[in-house]
């Protein structure tokens, strides 16, 4: 590394996790860079050419080994952008990802012309849905739940961080442990949904860092979805939405699913890239 420079430095760690199969090689490698170097993109640009700084270099190659063994980004970073918000993440929680940004917009959509909606987010992870919700509008009664105490503990600090304080994260299989008796104008959903049989095809980055409770949706994806659109109808207002995100070929069903349980208005929603993504319906 004698006389390297902080381009050469990101070079040489692009080159270095494109040999471990690595897409966005140039891309990780930098933002790995500007992590040990705490630059900001601005100053990465203007000392491009300075030479790299000893220690910022140790602690480069470490972050670039890690990542070389296919560990995500964000678990590097320890966080991501979602929605604009920045959450920390960990082997807790499934990382947020940009696709989920769609079911936000379509929740949001109905929100608004709402005064205080009340609003449950089933499976909530990271707390990335009801948060981004949050700092969107005047929730009224917001709400998290999840199986996983650890998810819920890093929820917390991602509303704490984005200064939402009027959630409450409950610990609950599905509806077992949310009062009775409350109702909600919204219930939004990224539950687990990939088919057991396939979560051996997922890349590295997925299946060995997502929690795997956070990935399987049991042998054929679907469970719950099923188990969700149950219940949902005894904690929603008349009228009142769900919403859910949906892995690309489970449009079909599961609006099979929401109709047969008595919800009307179902709508598909497809996202950037032309796939299904989001199934919304409403409790008639
Ligand atoms: N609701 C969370 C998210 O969208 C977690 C989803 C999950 O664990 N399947 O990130």
């Amino acid at each position: 590394m004698a006389d390297m420079t902080n381009r050469e430095a990101v070079k040489h760690g692009a080159r270095f996790l494109e040999q471990f199969g690595i897409e966005n090689a140039e891309h990780d490698s930098r933002e790995l860079f500007m992590e040990a170097s705490g630059m900001n993109m601005t100053r990465y640009l203007l000392d491009a050419s300075k030479c790299v700084d000893k220690a910022v270099y140790e602690k480069f190659e470490g972050f670039i080994a890690r990542r070389g063994q296919h560990e995500p980004l964000q678990h590097i970073l320890g966080k991501t952008w979602f929605f604009g918000h920045e959450f920390i993440v960990n082997r807790d929680v499934l990382v947020p990802r940009p696709d989920t940004e769609l079911l936000v917009e379509q929740a949001l959509s109905e929100l608004k012309k709402k005064e205080r909606p009340d609003v449950l987010d089933m499976c909530t992870g990271s707390g990335c849905i009801i948060i981004s919700l949050a700092s969107e509008i005047n929730m009224g009664n917001g709400m998290g739940a999840d199986f996983s105490d650890k998810a819920l503990r890093t929820a917390k600090i991602n509303a704490e961080k984005n200064g939402v304080e009027n959630i409450s994260f409950v610990r609950s299989d599905l509806f077992k442990n949310i009062p009775s008796g409350i109702s909600f104008d919204m219930i939004v959903s990224n539950p687990p949904y990939i088919e057991t049989a396939m979560i051996e095809t997922l890349s590295e980055e997925v299946r060995l860092f997502d929690p795997y409770e956070a990935l399987d949706g049991d042998g054929d994806g679907l469970k719950f979805y099923r188990e969700i659109t149950a219940a949902a109808p005894a904690f929603l207002k008349k009228g009142g939405w769900l919403m859910y995100e949906i892995g690309c070929s489970q449009a079909e069903a599961v609006s099979g699913i929401m109709s047969e349980t008595g919800f009307g208005d179902i709508k598909v929603v497809k996202d950037l890239a032309g796939l299904d993504r989001v199934v919304r319906g409403r409790l008639k």
